[in-house]
C-alpha cells in the first residue's frame, strides 16, 4: 500500500527540526528517523501525517560520544554501530547486547535507538535495557532542553514522556563499575523477532555480594517495567547463595495485576509470566556466572 501524500522536510540541525515540528499549526507532523515502524503504520494508513520531518541529514544526531562515566549516544545512531562498537560492548554491555539481538541485519543498519524509544513498542528491546542501564534521556523542543531519567520515560503502550514538537536527541548510559556485571536475553517471537520477553539485568558487586540490581523486562507488560520484587531480594545478597537467581525470579509477577500482563495471539498472559520468571532466572544465572568469570 501507498501511504497517503505528505510534505517533507529534511532539515540539517536539531533547531531547525525543532522549528519545522512548530511551524504547521494543527497540521500532524512527525519526525522520521530509521521509518522502520512509522513507515509501515504510514503505509498500513495507521498513521497519516500531513508533514514528516526526516532526521537523517542531523550531523549532531548522529554522534557517539564518551568520557569515564558516560558515553552519549545520539537519537539517529543505528542498532548496529552501538552493538559493534567494542568499547561500549566493556563500557555497558546490557544495552550493547540488546542492540545486538534486535530484529534482523537490515533492521539493525536502519533502526535507531531514538526511534526505539520515543516509539515506545511495548515488545521492543532497548526499553528495558536502559532502564536496567540507569540511562538519561536527553530531549529538546521548542521550551528548550530537558532531561528524563528512563525510569519516567516510558509511560503507557507506544507513549513515552516526550511531549509534542519534543525530539529525542541524546540516550545518556552511565558506564558499568570493573566488577560489575550486565546482561539482555530475550525469547524472540519466531515470527517477527520481537520480544516476547526480553530482561536486562545490571548487577553491582561488592566482593561475593550483590550491592544493587536493576532488573527490567520488555514485553510482558504494556511497556517495559523494572521488576522491584526481584531486585530488592537481590540485594545484599551473597552470589554464592545457589538458589538465588531462581529465588529472585520466582517474584518477577509480584505485585503485577493480570491485566497488566500482555495477552495476544503470540503468547497468553499466563504463558508470558512462565517466560519472564524463566529469562528473568537465565538472565540472572548469566550475571552471576559472568561475576565469576
Ligand atoms: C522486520 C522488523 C523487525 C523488527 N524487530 C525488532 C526487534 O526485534 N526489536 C526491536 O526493538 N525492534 C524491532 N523492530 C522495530 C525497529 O527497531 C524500529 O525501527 C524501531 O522501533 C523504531 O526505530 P526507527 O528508527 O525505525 O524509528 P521510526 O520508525 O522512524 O519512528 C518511530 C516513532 O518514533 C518517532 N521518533 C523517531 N525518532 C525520534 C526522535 N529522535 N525524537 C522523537 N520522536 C522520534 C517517530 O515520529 C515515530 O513516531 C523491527 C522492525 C521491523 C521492520
Amino acid at each position: 500500500m501507498y501511504p497517503d501524500a505528505f510534505e517533507y522536510h529534511a532539515p540539517e540541525t536539531v533547531d531547525e527540526a525543532i522549528e519545522t515540528l512548530e511551524a504547521h499549526g494543527d497540521r500532524e507532523v512527525v519526525p522520521i528517523a530509521g521509518g522502520h515502524s512509522l513507515l509501515p503504520t504510514m503505509k498500513s494508513g495507521l498513521a497519516s501525517p500531513d508533514v514528516v520531518v526526516d532526521l537523517s541529514n542531523v550531523d549532531e544526531l548522529h554522534d557517539i560520544s564518551r568520557d569515564d562515566d558516560v558515553t552519549r549516544i545520539g537519537a539517529m545512531t543505528e542498532y548496529a554501530v552501538i552493538a559493534d562498537d567494542e568499547r561500549f560492548q566493556e563500557d555497558n554491555p546490557v544495552v550493547a547486547e540488546a542492540a545486538a539481538v534486535i530484529g534482523d541485519l537490515q533492521v539493525r543498519n536502519v533502526g535507531t535507538i531514538g526511534g526505539n524509544l520515543a516509539h515506545s513498542d511495548p515488545a521492543a528491546d532497548l526499553p528495558a535495557a536502559v532502564l536496567a542501564a540507569d540511562a538519561t534521556v536527553h530531549a529538546r523542543g521548542p521550551d528548550g532542553e530537558r532531561t528524563i531519567s528512563a525510569d519516567d520515560f516510558f509511560v503507557a503502550m507506544f507513549t513515552s514522556a516526550l511531549e509534542e514538537g519534543e525530539l529525542l536527541t541524546t540516550v545518556e548510559i552511565p558506564h558499568l563499575g570493573h566488577d560489575d556485571v550486565g546482561v539482555y536475553l530475550k525469547k524472540a517471537s519466531d515470527s517477527s523477532g520481537y520480544a516476547l520477553v526480553g530482561v536486562a539485568a545490571v548487577l553491582e558487586t561488592d566482593g561475593d555480594a550483590i550491592a544493587g540490581a536493576r532488573v527490567a523486562a520488555n514485553g510482558a507488560f504494556g511497556h517495559a517495567m523494572r521488576l522491584t520484587s526481584v531486585e530488592e531480594h537481590l540485594d545484599g545478597e551473597s552470589l554464592d547463595e545457589e538458589e538465588l537467581a531462581a529465588e529472585a525470579a520466582a517474584l518477577a509477577t509480584d505485585g503485577v495485576e493480570p491485566y497488566q500482563l500482555m495477552d495476544d495471539e503470540q503468547a497468553s498472559a499466563e504463558f508470558r509470566a512462565h517466560l519472564l520468571e524463566v529469562y528473568v532466572e537465565r538472565a540472572l544465572e548469566e550475571a552471576i556466572d559472568r561475576v565469576s568469570g
